[in-house]
């Protein structure tokens, strides 16, 4: 069952705010993202790249993409052709590998690089010295690297109940997005994307600078 009440007030609330609400439909039907699609939902999240691929054909096209999980090099070719953004690139060879798949369907692919921040092993991403680095790489390779475009940063609080915790965790992502897009991206304008947040803990990312929240479970029930 989809929550229309709950899409109404959160696209209120966050177009007031410029932040863009992702609508995380993984596991769940087509006819339910044809719901929020039909009262204008347009960006939608997966993160499984076989339910992506199947469900992306049977909907509109002007539907944008978000892949937001895990991406495995060899499943980047899949989403190539139509992934809007990917959220989640946590090595530099993957984006190697978006940029190989981008090039042959002639498109640029948009990505944003997922920091660590949570204090959980299970949780993808890159600190702050690994993302200096892999920027470092990027710099030195801009030339073959022309079909991918770094837009922002991604990141995953900690599942805890401790506020203080998940506003330290996101604090600490917007600072260092802040930082990166003042030196890195300075004056490039496309690096604006700081995406944070989910069903339990949105309204704490954005009290931290969230321009991107990924919300699942409030808007189509639990999985
Ligand atoms: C599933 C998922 C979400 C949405 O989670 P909810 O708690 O259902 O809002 C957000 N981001 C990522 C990366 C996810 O995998």
């Amino acid at each position: 069952m989809v929550n229309t009440d709950t899409w109404e007030t959160l696209q209120e609330e966050l177009s007031k705010k410029n932040i863009t609400l992702v609508a995380v439909s993984k596991t769940k039907p087509v006819s339910d993202i044809l719901e929020l699609y039909n009262l204008g939902q347009r960006e939608f999240g997966e993160n499984y790249v076989q339910e992506l691929v199947e469900k992306q054909p049977q909907l509109p096209s002007d539907i944008h993409w978000h892949y937001i999980g895990h991406l495995q090099g060899n499943k980047v070719k899949y989403i190539a052709p139509f992934v809007h953004l990917i959220h989640a690139v946590d090595s530099f060879k993957l984006l190697v590998e978006i940029n190989k798949q981008a090039l042959k369907n002639n498109r640029i692919i948009d990505v944003l690089l997922q920091m660590h921040i949570a204090n959980e092993e299970t949780k993808f991403g890159l600190d702050e010295k690994e993302i200096i680095q892999l920027l470092d790489y990027y710099e030195a390779q801009k030339e073959a690297l022309k079909n991918i475009r770094i837009c922002g940063l991604m990141g995953m609080a900690t599942n805890t109940e401790n506020e203080t915790q998940i506003h330290s965790e996101y604090f600490r992502l917007h600072n260092f997005f802040k930082f990166v897009s003042d030196t890195s991206f300075f004056n490039k304008p496309f690096f604006s994307i700081c995406s944070m947040g989910m069903s339990a803990d949105y309204k704490i990312a954005v009290e931290e600078g969230s321009s991107m929240v990924r919300i699942g479970s409030i808007l189509f029930g639990n999985r």
